[in-house]
């Protein structure tokens, strides 16, 4: 969520030849959204036979400013165009399973628990109130059985290690409430962690950082590490007894922007047995968008810094953002970030974190949640395999879920340690 402060795109319409595009959506029966070419039967079956599992949407914040925090405001069935996201789109696009973004802004003054306890409900309620389409999976295990009765398996991540107040109690209700990852910060450094995106206090994870990542490890829950520092990528990765995953992140040696991950990571996360779930954000993938990126950022420290803030400072940045637009870039961007890190990582280690309904802009031919076929026909085009290409899409997740679980059994009960551990007390 929030990923950049991130300039309007310019809206540039995708160049595509009207017959043939005509053709191909008459022949899918489905509505113009991917401004992606049509895929053949091969990658279509390829796409279908695959557990897709997306690492990171934030459709749950937009419910909450659009629909008032209520799932059935309208109807997910219909097309919501407001939405990267909606069922209709999420079946086009073969989505098994959804990781759902918990996500609440940084708030240096207050706690937010509550906020993050409310999109943890509101996922949940959108969820029952879908009962033909989604339902809630507690394991790995249950992603195969409810994509074999039809419906999207739902997890949640909570995207912002701030939401837990520094309590391993809240860590752990959290996993009760069926929390499969947190990501360990959002743009800002926490109380016991570093953010890839702000100054960081700790050198990576504090001792009480590296307990919540054992605390993790001891849930089954899994240790996200897109949005940190280089330093708690690291940190947690030597700590971690589980594969971490990046739920979001694309590649630093493709695109230079600090929420990009370095391939001296992609090896460690390969070692670690974890998976890099690549970002869609244009200000991620492509090169001259995330160069305005980081110039959005400096400029709202600046405007900061003259003690801009609240909606004057969105103003500001709004007017900023109309004057600098993005390149938006396309499938093959995204793919090229998917292929890096499949050769850097390893085939194994790579997986999709679009960031749709997070993200104020989308590369061209990946538009909205209907548009994963198209990632599929790509690497496709490009040598995959089938085998790979299944790793890829979601097998990967699924299995570090897996071992997360695996290692969570073997840990015994979580609980062991007192709720009240603070930030600090090691
Ligand atoms: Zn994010």
């Amino acid at each position: 969520m929030n990923d950049g402060e991130a300039p309007v795109a310019a809206r540039r319409r995708p160049v595509l030849r009207p017959r043939r595009w005509r053709a191909a959506i008459a022949a899918l029966g489905m509505a113009a959204a991917c401004g992606s070419p049509p895929i053949s039967q091969e990658a279509r079956r390829i796409h279908a036979r695959a557990p897709v599992v997306d690492g990171h949407n934030d459709l749950p914040w937009e419910l909450r400013e659009k629909w008032g925090s209520d799932p059935r405001h309208g109807d997910l069935r219909e097309p919501q165009p407001q939405f990267h996201t909606d069922l209709q789109r999420l079946r086009r696009g073969g989505v098994g399973a959804q990781f759902w973004s918990a996500f609440v802004p940084f708030d240096a003054e207050r706690s937010t628990l509550v906020t993050f306890l409310e999109q943890i409900d509101l996922i949940r309620r959108m969820a029952a109130a879908y009962p033909d389409e989604l339902e809630m999976a507690d394991r790995a295990a249950d992603v195969d059985r409810i994509r074999a009765a039809g419906r999207i398996a739902c997890m949640i991540g909570v995207e912002g290690g701030h939401a837990i107040d520094d309590s391993l109690g809240v860590l752990r209700l959290f996993h009760a409430l069926g929390v499969r990852y947190m990501t360990l910060t959002h743009n800002e450094t926490t109380s016991w962690a570093d953010a890839a995106t702000d100054v960081p206090r700790h050198g990576g994870l504090s001792p009480f950082g590296e307990e919540v990542v054992r605390e993790m490890n001891r849930l089954g829950m899994l240790v996200d590490l897109s949005h940190v520092s280089v330093e708690t990528m690291r940190d947690a990765l030597r700590v971690s007894a589980a594969p971490v995953i990046c739920s979001h992140s694309s590649a630093a040696a493709l695109v230079d922007h600090p929420r990009n991950v370095p391939d001296e990571i992609l090896r460690a996360i390969a070692a670690n047995g974890g998976v890099v779930m690549v970002n869609f954000f244009p200000g991620f993938v492509v090169p001259s968008a995330a160069a305005v990126v980081r110039q959005a950022l400096a400029h709202r420290r600046e405007l900061r810094a003259r003690g801009l803030s609240g909606a004057e400072l969105s103003q500001a940045m709004e007017e900023w953002r109309v004057r600098h637009p993005m390149e938006r870039g396309g499938l093959k961007d995204v793919c090229d970030h998917l292929e890096h890190v499949a050769r850097v990582a390893g085939i194994d280690h790579v997986g999709l974190g679009s960031d749709y309904d997070g993200i104020p802009t989308t590369p061209v031919g990946l538009e909205d949640a209907s548009c994963f076929p198209a990632i599929t026909g790509e690497l496709l085009a490009r040598g995959f395999t089938a085998g790979e290409i299944e790793k890829l899409l979601g097998g990967n997740v699924l299995r570090a879920l897996r071992a997360a679980e695996a290692v969570a059994a073997r840990m015994g009960e979580p609980g062991s340690r007192p709720a009240g551990a603070r930030s600090g007390g090691g």
